[in-house]
């Protein structure tokens, strides 16, 4: 469907223009300049040719095909232009104007009209208030935009609404002599969606690695699903920019307070196994790595250098990113050991020494890349005088070229002095970082690809022994209350199938005497009142009670301290010596709910350790969930102190997702404490706001 965008014919510019300094000159120029090989038409009911180009009155004078339009016009002129564009039976129409929804309600209203229009013809609208579209095939050369970076052929693809950032990655690869497949600039989308994209570029061939960067989500579904497809043909890189408005939200719980507020994009990135960043230098040297380099098998890292220090910043950032350094083989030593200096180290890394030459460097490569032992190779290279730098990088571009397995380059030179060097590594595919750092962390970043590829698939559990039926009546029940009362919460979980300790409530005093005996002593006596949120700090929560006496006592004085009509008793098992663990759940409008996980007490209140995943979470993630927490050694137990049933917890946060994708009015749910035990875990507080 986007073929036509991105593989034009012929293109029209509507609002072609003699102006130099005019995008509707650009375009035009852009064209000509980049070797567009289809028809251009400009249209100007003025002008006979522009850049030396015939022009046309209106776009219905043109005679050959026109696929893609630009509209280079004041907005209140679009509506009409699309409606000569539909007769044309053009296909898609790349708005660059702006004064649309971006500027309010008038401009909104505009943006309106004219969809409707190219709606009834057909035609697909990119943008408005946009850049357009760049596609560098030799066979296409369609620059239909107005910027001014010409990119060699490449693998590399860019999506983003913001032309700005789209722009500055663009010009990152430039820079690094990197050449670029596909660039989509669409400003307002108000059609042609950034999801449609990358659909499309995961299903171009010619597309290695899709790059892209969003501030927020318009439609988070559509992204995470189009992402989700997408990463099983490619590795989509993405970078989410705007995350420190988050700002500590007055929460009447806790999951709330602890969501950032940007966390949903961060979670739908991981969720669609996509590689992410947070600085824009990092994803753009990470995507030259990925548009030329294979996917390791694992992440354990061979390093060749001809200086030290270089290759020790390095192998820290590689660490850091969950790289190995695995010792070389007993081959690959003795191999090295006789045909390289005898003063090299012969290790991982290993230095050929600054004399090492284009043989030594060749060896060395070709010795690891049939190593077992190792899944990539990270290169230091600086271009000492007094060897044949042209040489050794000859050695390394054949090696690399051969694609056996991922290489990166740390060439540390004098670019204008070693231009030839230089040339010869890039014209081998080579990715080249001039700073060890960056060469480790482009690497880091295909091992991160290469674990996203290996997570287990996993699965939405479905649970049989699940009364949705039965949970339905209770919120029916709870019409028109904002947080469930006690009874009602815990209704709820046991439809549910979430272990909570025998309880009961009560009216009055008696009432809780006659609950705690039923139940068997010690028990817990909480308030349970409309107005009563954080019962402790109220005086509301009374443990290890021992008999009636006791009962009697706590509920007495509970009636004494908290001032509410409502107040009611609810009667709970004591079950103590647990480790307290926190399981909650938020709303998140066009989601679904952020489920969380984390310990109790001080760790969630001072260390705020929690983990978040999106509903609905598979078997795979709630593992991971509860293995991902800083303190998770806690759960495992240490110095003496007995595991807890960690598949227990696996199991209830899959009881929590599957209960909030089933009613979507949990505005928020927190089930804290949950007492997790060696065996079992059991909800002793629960709280439910609609
Ligand atoms: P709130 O969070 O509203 O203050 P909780 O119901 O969580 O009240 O009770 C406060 C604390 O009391 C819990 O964190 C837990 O340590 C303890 N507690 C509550 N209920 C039980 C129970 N049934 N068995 C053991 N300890 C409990
Ligand atoms: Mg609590």
């Amino acid at each position: 469907m986007l073929d036509t965008l991105f593989n034009p014919k012929g293109v029209a510019v509507i609002g072609a223009s003699g102006k130099e300094l005019h995008i509707g000159n650009r375009v035009i120029k852009n064209l000509l300049d980049f070797g567009y090989q289809g028809g251009i038409y400009p249209i100007n009911p003025k002008a006979d040719e522009i850049r030396g180009i015939k022009a046309y009155k209106s776009i219905l004078d043109v005679p050959g095909q026109v696929d893609v339009a630009h509209m280079v016009i004041p907005a209140k002129f679009v509506p009409m232009a699309v409606e000569d564009c539909g007769k044309k039976g053009v296909k898609h129409i790349i708005i660059n104007s702006g004064g649309f929804s971006e500027t309010g309600p008038e401009g909104a209203e505009i943006e309106r009209v004219f969809l409707e229009k190219a709606k009834a013809y057909g035609i697909r609208i990119f943008g408005p208030n946009c850049q357009g579209i760049i596609n560098s095939d030799p066979a296409v050369r369609a620059y239909c935009n107005f910027t001014f970076t010409f990119p060699d052929a490449g693998h590399i693809s860019i999506v983003a609404l913001s032309g700005g950032v789209a722009e500055v990655i663009h010009q990152g690869f430039s820079a690094m002599d990197v050449g670029t497949r596909i660039y989509a600039s669409n400003g307002n989308a108000c059609d042609i969606s950034i999801p449609e994209i990358i659909q499309y570029l995961a299903d171009d061939d010619g597309t290695r690695v899709i790059v892209t960067y969003v501030e927020g989500l318009k439609d988070p579904m559509g992204f995470f699903e189009a992402a989700r497809q997408a990463t099983k043909q490619k590795p989509v890189l993405a970078m989410k920019a705007g995350r420190t408005m988050e700002g500590a939200k007055a929460a009447a719980s806790h999951t709330g307070g602890l969501a950032r507020e940007d966390l949903a994009t961060d979670l739908i990135f991981k969720k669609a196994g996509i590689v992410d960043f947070r600085d824009e230098g990092h994803l753009i040297n990470a995507a030259v790595a990925f548009g030329s380099q294979p996917v390791p098998r694992g992440n354990r890292v061979g390093i060749i250098t001809n200086t030290g220090g270089p290759a020790v910043i390095a192998t820290d950032i590689l660490v850091d990113a969950g790289l190995t350094l695995p010792p070389l083989s007993g081959k690959t030593k003795a191999m090295l050991t006789e045909k390289l200096y005898p003063e090299a180290s012969i290790s991982n890394p290993v230095d050929v020494l600054a004399t090492g030459t284009a043989e030594h460097y060749l060896v060395c490569l070709e010795a690891m890349m049939a190593d077992d032992s190792f899944d990539c190779i990270l290169v230091h290279f600086v271009t000492p005088f007094f060897v044949d730098t042209e040489k050794i990088a000859t050695a390394i571009a054949q090696v690399n070229q051969q694609q056996i397995k991922p290489m990166v380059c740390n060439l540390m030179t004098d670019r204008r002095q070693w231009a030839g060097t230089e040339a010869i590594l890039k014209e081998g595919g080579v990715p080249c970082f001039a700073l060890p750092s960056d060469a480790a962390r482009a690497l880091g970043a295909l091992v991160r690809y290469r674990n996203i590829l290996d997570r287990p698939p996993g699965r939405v559990r479905t649970f049989g022994d699940v009364d949705t039926a039965g949970a339905r009546t209770v919120f029916v029940k709870a019409n028109g209350r904002s947080m469930l009362a006690a009874d009602q919460v815990y209704e709820i979980l046991e439809a549910y199938g979430i272990d909570v300790p025998e309880w009961r409530m009560a009216d009055d005093i008696d009432g809780a005497i006659a609950a705690a005996e039923a139940i068997g002593y010690p028990v817990v006596v909480k308030a349970d009142a409309a107005s009563v949120v954080h019962k402790s700090d109220m005086g509301g929560v009374a443990v290890n009670l021992a008999d009636a006496d006791a009962v009697k006592n706590a509920a007495r004085k509970m009636k004494e301290q908290i001032d509410a009509a409502d107040l009611r008793f609810f009667v709970q098992q004591f079950v103590p010596g647990g480790r307290e663990v926190i399981l909650g759940a938020k709303a998140e409008p066009g989601v679904g709910h952020l489920v969380m996980f984390g310990l109790g007490g001080i760790f969630v209140e001072v260390l705020k350790d929690v983990v978040f995943n999106l509903t609905p979470v598979t078997d795979a993630e709630a593992r991971e969930m509860v293995d991902g927490i800083r303190t998770s050694a806690l759960l495992d137990g240490v110095r003496g102190e007995k595991p807890v049933d960690k598949t227990a917890l696996v199991d209830l946060i899959q009881r929590l997702s599957k209960l909030v994708t089933d009613f979507p009015q949990i505005r928020e749910l927190d089930l804290n404490p949950v007492m997790a035990f060696e065996k079992g875990a059991v909800a002793v507080d629960a709280r439910i706001a609609l």
